[in-house]
């Protein structure tokens, strides 16, 4: 679906440009007409000497080859809108060639999905040779890079650990700068990120990408675990983060949703339209440039993958994911880490909680420890999430032990189990026992 509106969206600019131009023409010719006059200083009724018919005459013979001209400027920009639909519906008709660096656990859970819709390389620093060949798709190894590359891949996905992106992108950038000097001024591969935080690999693959690369930052808030059996209603997080070498202005919030009509020009200009960052200038999906449309319309069907099998599909700007996630994703691995450093174990008279505890322990204890800390270091909000989580301890201890001062009556067992006589006294030796704890 998200396919065939696209195309419609191509197909009505490409058409209106075209009679455009035949009517702008007409137009224009009425305009020379009157503007000739004016040039002239003289009212157009003013013909009554030879000099003046003279002029009048030229003016006429200017005109009609201008006429001429727009006529065949019409023309051929006819024929360009027909070239391009052809070249956009050949270029539909044949699956992406997805190239996967990092087949490690989270690279082999998405190339499998991958291999359902398109061509898939994968590369990564391990021999992954038989598991590739058991899933049908072709492994590289990431010594070879410029081999990598030369696979003819229209979107290259990087799936390595957070720690490593930068070194890799940092190794992969020479090739992906060789490459595109081969392709004649044709765009580039499209490169995606799937790193569980956004702002890094932005910055990141903004600076070190030739710009004949377009870049889409994106996070499946979903792994091997929670999407075992199937996609479907789980959340995918995207940026379009550069097309033809324009950057999205990722303050401009609406941009990622959708502009307004006064925005955006007209009402289907709407939903591909985004902000320049730095010039402020609207980009739509009517662009005048074929590299834009191209490059726009593989985003889409790279997005079409994800919507196809179910994702709930959100375009967010990258600053806002790490903000949202610091708070949801980064607390529950924290939070299973902790809980998982205690030992806890299943129990004969294990609750409903209980068993979503133990279940949050091992979703976070499968993920590796590298992914972890790669939240950690590279979500500028993370630190401020733990301290926040330390407070908030402390101030349920705090209301606990400020409950436990004004309450006479206290438990029979004392401290190591032994029966109290006293209770006054067994209150104030538990609030002991359980600050000193602390
Ligand atoms: P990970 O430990 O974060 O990453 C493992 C991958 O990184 C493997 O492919 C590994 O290659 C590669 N790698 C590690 N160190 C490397 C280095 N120094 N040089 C080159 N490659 C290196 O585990 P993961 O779960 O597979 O995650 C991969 C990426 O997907 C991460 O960026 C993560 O944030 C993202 N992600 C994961 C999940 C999830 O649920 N697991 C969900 C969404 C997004 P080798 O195997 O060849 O050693």
């Amino acid at each position: 679906m998200r396919r065939f509106l696209l195309l419609c969206q191509f197909i009505a600019p490409l058409l209106s440009t075209a009679l455009y131009l035949g009517t702008a023409s007409t137009i224009s010719l009425e305009a020379k007409k009157l503007s000739a006059g004016a040039e002239t200083g003289k009212p157009l009724a003013m013909s009554s000497n030879d000099s003046t018919n003279e002029e009048s005459g030229d003016d006429q013979k200017s005109a009609g080859k201008i006429e001429k001209l727009k006529q065949r400027e019409a023309t051929l920009a006819r024929l360009l809108a027909e070239v391009r639909l052809e070249k956009l519906a050949t270029l539909r008709s044949r699956p992406l060639t997805i190239g996967v660096v990092g087949f490690g656990r989270f690279g082999q859970f998405i190339a499998r999905t991958f291999s359902k819709h398109g061509r898939v390389v994968v590369t990564s620093r391990s021999d992954y040779t038989d598991i590739a060949n058991g899933m049908g798709v072709k492994y590289v190894p990431l010594s070879d890079p410029s081999a990598f590359l030369s696979e003819g891949l229209d979107v290259v996905v990087f799936a390595v650990s957070i720690l490593s992106f930068e070194k890799t992108i940092q190794d992969f950038a020479p090739h992906f700068h060789k490459y595109v000097s081969h392709l004649n001024g044709q765009p580039g591969p499209l490169v995606v990120d799937v790193l569980s935080v956004k702002e890094h690999p932005r910055q990141v693959l903004l600076e070190l990408l030739p710009k004949e690369c377009d870049i889409l930052c994106t996070h499946p808030m979903f792994g091997p675990d929670s999407g075992k059996n199937g996609w479907q209603g789980l959340t995918f997080v995207y940026e379009r983060t550069r097309i033809d070498g324009v950057i999205l202005d990722p303050a401009y919030e609406r941009s990622f949703h959708q502009l307004t009509q006064e925005e955006s020009g007209t009402a289907d200009e709407m939903a591909g339209s985004f902000v320049e960052l730095g010039s402020g200038k609207i980009h739509t999906v009517h662009e005048n440039s074929e590299a834009h449309v191209e490059g726009m319309d593989r985003m889409e069907r790279f997005l079409s993958i994800w919507e196809e099998e179910g994702c709930r599909m959100v375009a967010l700007s990258c600053a806002n994911h790490d903000a949202y996630a610091a708070n949801s994703q980064f607390i529950t691995h924290l939070m299973g880490r902790i809980l998982g450093s205690q030992g806890l174990h299943s129990t004969p008279i294990d609750t409903k909680g209980f068993e979503s505890v133990l279940k949050l322990m091992g979703n976070t204890m499968a993920d590796s420890f590298d992914l972890f800390y790669g939240l950690y270091k590279y979500n500028q909000n993370s630190a401020e999430t733990i301290r926040k989580l330390k407070v908030a301890l402390d101030d349920v201890v705090d209301n606990l032990q400020k409950m436990e001062q004004n309450d006479n009556s206290s438990p029979l067992w004392g401290k190591n189990g032994t029966q109290n006589t006293n209770e006054k006294e067994t209150g104030k030796n538990h609030q002991e026992n359980l600050v000193s704890h602390l």
